[in-house]
């Protein structure tokens, strides 16, 4: 979600904090600040808006801090202006805090500190931390922040500095990531790896309760009990041009277009041609917990929730194991059926989503096996659960999620084949199955290679209100996912139902306005498909029809049509989403909406 920066060094700090925030602006956020020390001052400056404002008001300055701290905010409490904006400053001016998460109990701390004489400034939950760490101070930055926290509930990332100790960072976590790096005489702080990789690769993830002191001289991890900790040093695998846009005009279109490679890379070294099967190292000591389970959960949100559902209905199909899946939001609010003969897996691209955070917290408090599937190496979910998977599609910097969902379904297929080949599909099937999967980086290249096709569509009904989309078994999940796309980026109310489904209510919705995308392959559902396609068309719908390669038939009826390769089933969804992936994103780039950076959406959701 939002984002901290933090740095102390040699160098001048500020140019240093501000291009890390640039590097998180895709996260999404509504204003911007930084606080730094120079002569013994802290001085802070913010506004509401983008990096780039904060940039040409710190052209201006003098200073040349070689601490600072700096925030990309996207508001919980109190509206996006100036005064919210971090960081915040304590009431003396002593204490400088940059803040993400959320502070539940912050009403009541307000109302103590205030009965007591504190004068706030802006409506945040954030400056009670920074008021506590005041009040609380004694000479030592870290145990005020670590005693100011005892008081706090719900959930942090900070950095903090103060006036009197010129040369230390504190931060803290509980519940939003934070990373320091290790550079030569220089080190850093922040929200996300990407706001420091092009200066240092290697770095330290915080852990909740986790306390970091960052100084001139080094890092340090104390333990919430301030005992100091020995944590490994991680070493990034990833260069500064992965998360840049290398000569495609938005990071959205990149990851689109980089799915041929990042599909073959979720599948490396884990298909096993000879045997029809698959390996996953990261699970393999879990592969009997998953067989002999009670209850297997899939809990998600939104995209990942997309390839949950896929992954439900393979595993189920293909496995005949049952599998259930569960919004994350809801899972820990409902009760589950949940001990220690469940086994819950998580996706997440992020792996810093708060509610699957918190469905896998509920999980483990059962007693279950948790899962993680996600993309970044390290994150918070990889670390929470007992054992996972990472999808391997690299960074993923636009907003609405491309490449790690065709990613997250090769890794469900890939499990898929795996549980069923144990549970009696034969190996011949198995290796049909092995040789579809290897076939899909090339199929997916020959979708792409259609997109001035998708652009052209795209022309034609830019200025469409609505669209539904229609799928039926597998195509479903994609059906949801391409509406999904459709109205992150191109604020374009969009719903998907399944095909047949469309008779049992939303039929009543078509007229010659509305363009109804339906995901029509060759396979065992298509002749039922064609017949909901006639009865679109006998009420004047406009059909863009995604039909499997020489199928002359359905462009006589549809509108549209764009073609897909032939697949199995179990390959469909990671091929037939491209087309939808591209319509979105095309639609979005006419109506001139910001594609990378949507507006009220956040990358990785680090609030509940
Ligand atoms: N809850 C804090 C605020 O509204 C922090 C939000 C954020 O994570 O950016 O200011």
């Amino acid at each position: 979600m939002c984002g901290i920066v933090g740095y102390i060094g040699k160098r001048n700090a500020l140019p240093i904090v501000v291009e890390g925030l640039k590097r998180l602006e895709y996260r999404g956020y509504d204003s911007c600040g930084v606080a730094s020390l120079f002569h013994g001052e802290l001085s802070v400056e913010k506004m509401a808006g983008k990096v780039v404002g904060l940039q040409s008001l710190l052209a201006k300055k003098r200073d040349n801090p070689i601490i600072a701290i700096g925030h990309t905010r996207w508001a919980t409490h109190g509206i996006p202006d100036k005064t919210n904006a971090h960081p915040h400053l304590s009431q003396s001016g002593e204490f400088a805090i940059v803040h993400n998460g959320i502070i539940e109990n912050y009403r009541v701390l307000k109302k103590g500190l205030e009965d007591n004489g504190y004068v706030f400034s802006s409506q945040t939950d954030t400056e009670v931390i920074v008021a506590l760490i005041q009040t609380l101070y004694k000479g030592n930055l870290e145990d005020a922040v670590g005693n100011a926290l005892k008081h706090v509930t719900g959930a942090y990332g900070i950095a903090v500095m103060t006036k009197h100790e010129p040369h230390k960072i504190v931060c803290a976590r509980r519940g939003a990531p934070l990373v320091m790096g290790i550079g030569t005489d220089e080190y850093f702080v922040a929200s996300d790896v990407a706001a420091i990789i092009q200066h240092t690769k290697q770095v330290i993830y915080l852990d909740d309760g986790e306390l970091g002191i960052l100084t001139s001289d080094g890092v340090e991890t104390l333990a919430c009990d301030r005992e100091s900790i020995s944590k490994d040093i991680q070493h990034l695998t990833f260069d500064v041009e992965a998360i840049e846009k290398s000569g495609y005009e938005h990071f959205m279109l990149k990851e689109i277009f980089q799915q041929p490679q990042t599909a073959f890379d979720s599948m490396r070294g884990r298909l096993n041609v000879k045997d029809g099967s698959a390996h996953l190292g990261g699970i393999n000591d879990h592969i009997g917990s998953i067989l002999h389970a009670d209850q297997r959960y899939i809990t998600a949100c939104g995209t990942s929730w997309h390839s949950a559902l896929i992954g439900e209905m393979m595993i189920e199909q293909f496995a005949r194991l049952p599998a259930e899946v569960e919004y994350a939001s809801e899972f820990r609010y409902r009760e589950p059926l949940v001990d220690n003969r469940s086994v819950i897996f998580a996706i997440s691209q992020s792996g810093e989503t708060a509610d699957t955070l918190s469905a896998i917290e509920e999980g483990k408090s059962r007693g279950a096996t948790t899962l993680g599937i996600v993309n970044v190496v390290g994150s918070s979910i990889a670390r929470a659960t007992d054992a996972g998977v990472y999808i391997h599609a690299g960074p993923e910097i636009g907003v609405a999620s491309t490449k790690a969902f065709t990613s997250q379904v090769a890794v469900m297929s890939l499990l898929t084949l795996k549980l069923a080949r144990l549970m009696g599909m034969s190996k011949k099937d198995g290796i049909e199955i092995v040789e579809a999967m290897q076939r899909v980086p090339e199929q997916i290249e020959s979708v792409l290679n259609q997109s001035d096709v998708i652009a052209e569509i795209a022309r034609t009904y830019s200025k469409a209100s609505n669209f539904l989309y229609l799928g039926r078994g597998v195509n479903f999940p994609v059906a949801l996912e391409g509406a999904l796309k459709m109205k992150e980026i191109s604020y374009i109310h969009a719903e998907g139902y399944p095909a047949a489904e469309m008779k049992h209510g939303p039929i009543a919705l078509i007229d010659e306005k509305m363009p109804i995308i339906m995901i029509a392959p060759k396979d065992k559902t298509y002749a039922k498909v064609m017949g909901n396609i006639e009865e679109l068309k006998a009420r004047k719908g406009r059909v863009i029809a995604i039909a499997t390669e020489g199928d002359k038939e359905i462009a006589k009826i549809a509108d549209h049509t764009i073609y897909v390769p032939a697949t199995l089933a179990f390959t469909a969804p990671m091929v037939n989403v491209i087309p939808l992936q591209l319509l979105a994103y095309y639609i979005a780039v006419e109506k001139g909406c910001n594609v990378d950076q949507p507006r009220n959406l956040a990358k990785s959701v680090t609030v509940e």
